[in-house]
């Protein structure tokens, strides 16, 4: 088991606000922490059209909601 160190002092863990696809701007499904730090979110559309792109780069995909 691994520690995850959270770099981010912005991020609010527990609060639930209105998270945007970055592709669109809709709702976000899919919440992708990255290998190098940072996160990305899609909604299901673009989580699927990315997926292959997106395990390659991703250490976790998480569903939102
Ligand atoms: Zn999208």
């Amino acid at each position: 088991m691994s520690a995850t160190q959270v770099t981010s002092s912005t991020t609010a863990v527990g609060v639930r606000a209105v998270e945007r696809c970055d592709r669109c701007g809709a709702g976000a499904k899919v919440r992708v922490l990255l290998a190098r730090g940072g996160e990305l979110l899609f909604c299901g559309h673009h989580a699927r059209t990315h997926e292959d792109k997106l395990r390659q780069v991703a250490v976790a995909l998480r569903s939102i909601g």
